[in-house]
């Protein structure tokens, strides 16, 4: 079966939705959103979820309440696309035909990528705020820890919101600090990176955050394998490969990242990018091969941090490009590279990051940014969720 829509977005997660709401209020009335799930999450929650601050069901609806009135729901997932017959093949095994492409996919969560992680997820003391079904199992593990050993990894390459794997170990130190029993534990925050966070004004309050608690950083360093039975990681040093062996008493994995296999394997990768990301022209968000097909959020190679906040600046720039290359018009709009990381450092403190490509900051309040503030932790934990349901999610934010 093929069907034939106007425009076809692939993905109805935080950027897909977003942009069919968009596309519908600038007029294009044939969108279709291809999307497997029933539900949609909002992820950015679940850091807070992990650390005890939030419940997990709030951040899940059924995808049928967020999909905009008007636009048609394909209830199944993409496999590939064929650019030059302008078509999406579907894991049913039908077809959609489209004149325009809106690759929305979101990233990948490669949990095999570190040998005897999948066998310890959810048991001995190791979980991850990445799952829905996990996050829960962070807090547990963390209020069950009186002492030891705890250990917090970020693994090589792109991830999504690059500042999850350092928040959930502060809101789990803030936690031993109140309870009494952070002079017994010993924490270490591995970090694939050489310092705490791109922009130096923000890595320098981070790194006193981490002072503060006694965290012991391993940078460029990352997981290589876990034996959750025997209570043991393998770290490995990423300029030399050299190997160390660490003892844990729990563990919060942040799992390596990729493109969708699909994407990967698909012409609409980028042949330079070692996780197959999807090429687009950072600023315009249009393929540079492929002029009717566009792309934003987690799946593509735009060198901004990965986050549902980029996705709101880039979805405006890109239903404008797309609205004016209909009309053969050149782009009217572009992408800076803004993204927003609001970095939790204890309950009721937030250092809220935004920067652009340049690693400029951008700040959107103007008060001093680069300190730990109350107001900007009610802004992630209360402001945050209702500007994505309520304003995002519709297009009008
Ligand atoms: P997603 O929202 O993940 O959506 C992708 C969609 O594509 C999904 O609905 C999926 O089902 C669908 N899909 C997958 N494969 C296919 C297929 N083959 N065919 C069709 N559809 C498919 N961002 C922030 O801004 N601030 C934060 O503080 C923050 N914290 C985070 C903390 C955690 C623990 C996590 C996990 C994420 C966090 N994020 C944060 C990141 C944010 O959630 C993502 O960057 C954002 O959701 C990206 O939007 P997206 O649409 O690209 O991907």
């Amino acid at each position: 079966m093929t069907a034939t829509h106007d425009v076809v977005i692939i993905g109805g997660g935080a950027a897909g939705i977003t942009t069919a709401a968009r596309l519908k209020r600038a007029g294009i009335t044939n969108i279709a959103v291809i999307e497997p799930s029933e539900t949609h999450y909002y992820q950015p929650m679940w850091t807070l979820v992990g650390g005890g601050e939030a419940s997990i069901a709030p951040t899940a609806r059924p995808q049928s309440s967020v999909i905009p009135k008007g636009v048609t729901w394909i209830k199944a997932a993409a496999t590939g696309v064929d650019p030059e017959a302008n078509t999406v093949s579907l894991d049913n095994g039908d077809e959609v035909h489209y004149s325009w492409l809106v690759v929305a996919a979101g990233i990948q969560l490669n949990w095999d990528g570190v040998p005897g992680l999948v066998d310890t997820l959810g048991r001995n003391r190791v979980s991850s705020n990445y799952s829905y079904d996990l996050a829960p199992q962070t807090w547990e593990a963390i209020k069950s820890t009186t002492s030891g050993t705890a250990v917090f990894t970020q693994p090589n390459g792109p991830i999504k919101c690059a500042g999850a794997p350092q928040k959930i170990a502060y809101l789990a130190a803030d936690h031993w600090q109140r309870t009494g029993v952070l002079k017994d534990m010993d924490i270490h925050l591995i970090l694939p990176t050489p310092g705490m966070f791109g922009v130096p004004e923000f890595a320098a309050g981070l790194t006193k955050v981490a002072e503060r608690y006694g965290i012991n950083v391993h940078f460029e360093s990352h997981m290589t394998a876990v034996d959750g039975d025997a209570h043991t990681l393998q770290i490995t040093k990423i300029p030399t490969g050299e190997v160390e062996s660490m003892h844990f008493d729990m563990m919060h994995v942040t799992p390596p990242q990729s493109a969708p296999d699909w994407i990967k394997a698909s012409p609409l990768a980028d042949p330079n990018s070692p996780f197959g990301y999807m090429e687009v022209d950072k600023f315009t968000l249009q393929h540079t091969r492929f002029p009717n097909i566009f792309g934003l959020g987690d799946c593509t190679n735009t060198p901004n941090s990965k986050t549902a906040a980029a996705v709101r600046k880039q979805s405006p720039v890109l239903v404008a490009n797309l609205v004016a290359a209909r009309k053969a018009q050149a782009a009217t709009k572009s992408y800076n590279g803004y993204a927003s990381c609001p970095l939790i450092t204890a309950k009721g403190k937030c250092i809220m990051a935004e920067f652009d490509y340049d690693l400029n900051r951008t700040p959107t309040f103007p008060m001093d940014m680069t300190k730990e503030r109350w107001d900007m932790y009610q802004v992630k934990k209360n402001g945050l969720p209702i500007l994505y349901w309520n304003f995002m999610l519709k297009g009008v934010a």
